[in-house]
């Protein structure tokens, strides 16, 4: 008989090193300790434009087997809405999209949509539907994001035959675990579009009081 470990990996997390203006109040520290107490078999660290995060909570965890660290961030800069891309522990230069994803992929990455449908959503999805098959993957549940999308991410993710990805998007430490991937490897499963997704939505007090930092943050 096989036994099968599935794991329970919350793919997207936002350390205090993160570069967006969103911001992030979490040491690695006290992440892996609230992960962890969560259940949670591993997370993955998707700081904006930045590794410093990953590479500080890898220090933190010293090699401990029991918890399963993803490298990853998030980025924008191209013709297309962020990406978010797992797997490797750099950020490639920027050259062109396609570069870039062939290097991510060169290297055993994965590039994921992320919460593809935030805030104006068709028109966000209109710029990134011609792209779709640069993704290897869609954030199908993003907390932060709106649960009502959740739905449509998923039948998108088996129209364009995507993998699904869940995360959190955690900002702060009571969002940590609210979301995320039920898999084997997630890397591997990704590519095979053989995950699973689970989680809920950020209660609407953290939604709002982000949203207020965020504008905050805006330039004037
Ligand atoms: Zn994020």
């Amino acid at each position: 008989m096989n036994i099968i470990n599935f794991m329970k990996i919350d793919l997207h997390c936002h350390t205090y090193k993160t570069k967006n203006r969103f911001g992030s109040n979490m040491t690695p520290k006290n992440m892996i300790k609230v992960a962890k107490k969560r259940n949670l078999d591993g997370i993955a660290i998707t700081d904006d434009d930045t590794l410093e995060g990953y590479f500080e909570m890898k220090k933190n965890l010293k090699g401990d087997k029991d918890f399963l660290l993803i490298p990853g961030f998030e980025t924008q800069g191209f013709e297309i809405a962020e990406i978010l891309v797992l797997g490797i522990d750099y950020i490639p230069k920027k050259k062109n999209l396609m570069d870039f994803v062939d290097e991510i992929r060169d290297n055993n990455g994965v590039c994921i949509l992320p919460h593809p449908f935030t805030f104006v959503p068709t028109l966000r999805y209109k710029k990134t539907l011609k792209e779709l098959e640069i993704f290897d993957g869609i954030e199908v549940i993003n907390s932060f994001d709106w649960g009502i999308y959740t739905e449509f991410a998923e039948k998108v993710a088996n129209v364009f035959n995507l993998g699904k990805t869940s995360g959190s998007d955690a900002h702060s430490l009571r969002n940590i675990g609210l979301a995320y991937t039920i898999c084997e490897d997630p890397i591997k499963d990704i590519k095979k579009r053989r995950t699973k997704v689970a989680g809920i939505e950020s209660p609407w007090t953290y939604k709002i009081s982000n949203l207020i930092k965020f504008l905050d943050n805006s330039p004037v």
